[in-house]
């Protein structure tokens, strides 16, 4: 089997539909594929019925959080994507990503930029918004040069359109994914600039609320920081997982199925006794 338990479709800020997120895995060797939108499983339905007989599509979603000061992304795998509670949080978090929506909208206007919010609507009807609809479309109108530029002259903590959105608590999200069957991975523990001792802490708060694995692979990941992920993921049995992250095929350093090999002595979760 080749897994990729960690990807977007244009139900967040990825570029492609869920069908063809789905295709085009499947065309690049993967097997078993996890479709885990920011904050959103509205596309499960159509990934699970594009994937068939062909791969098998594990219900995911990643989902924003904080913790410690920080933005923490939260990954969800195998839950029951019509639970009724699921459903009713991840409307609070479209909420919370609407408001904050507003809010960069209103900067950007000071910043000579208008009507992003009704763009916004029109150009990605089936999307829960994100500040990637906001980069796509400062290069579309010329404002930047590209995505990452956009990022750093707008939308990033140093940008002059940064907004923190009011994101629920880190053991709040593993809850509400253990709540739906799911198992609850930290997404790219090496993304978020915390020191070791930190990271120890928020892996061990978040086994404590529930949590089970971490990514160990994932694109632009280095050996050598994989290997000391692995090792707090040893000491404290968190299981390994590993995802692309691919949201276009637009992104020359990540693709769907393509990621560096997990580190040794870790367990799967697909090893584990949680695995479908
Ligand atoms: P959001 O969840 O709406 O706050 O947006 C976060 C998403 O924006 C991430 O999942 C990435 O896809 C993208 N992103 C965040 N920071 C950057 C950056 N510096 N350059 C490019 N994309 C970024
Ligand atoms: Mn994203
Ligand atoms: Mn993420
Ligand atoms: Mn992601």
């Amino acid at each position: 089997m080749t897994y990729d338990l960690h990807c977007h479709s244009h139900c967040s800020d990825g570029r492609l539909s869920p069908r063809e997120v789905v295709l085009r895995a499947r065309d690049a060797g993967v097997s078993c594929l996890a479709l885990t939108d920011h904050d959103s499983v509205a596309g499960i339905n159509e990934a699970q019925i594009a994937a068939g007989d062909e791969l098998q599509l594990i219900p995911g979603v990643e989902i924003s959080c904080l913790w410690g000061g920080k933005e923490i992304h939260v990954i969800g795998l195998q839950l029951r994507h019509d639970d009724e509670n699921l459903l009713a949080a991840l409307a609070g978090q479209a909420q919370r990503r609407w408001d904050r929506a507003v809010a960069i909208s209103q900067k950007l206007e000071k910043d000579s930029v208008s009507g992003m919010l009704d763009e916004i609507r029109e150009r990605f009807p089936d999307a829960v918004p994100g500040r990637g609809h906001f980069a796509a479309l400062l290069v579309a109108r010329g404002k930047v040069r590209d995505y990452q530029r956009a990022f750093a002259r707008y939308l990033g903590r140093k940008g002059s359109a940064y907004v923190a959105a009011q994101w629920p608590a880190m053991p709040e999200a593993v809850a509400w994914i253990r709540a739906s069957g799911g198992l609850p991975i930290v997404a790219h523990p090496g993304r978020y600039e915390l020191s070791g001792n930190k990271l120890l802490e928020l892996l061990s708060v978040f086994k404590e609320a529930g949590g089970l694995g971490l990514e160990l692979a994932y694109p632009q990941l280095f050996p050598k920081e994989a290997q000391r992920m692995a090792q707090l993921a040893r000491k404290l049995g968190l299981m390994a997982s590993q995802g692309s992250d691919f949201h276009s095929p637009e992104q020359r350093w990540t693709g769907l199925g393509r990621m560096p090999p997990l580190p040794a002595e870790v367990t799967p979760i697909w090893h584990s006794e949680y695995w479908c």
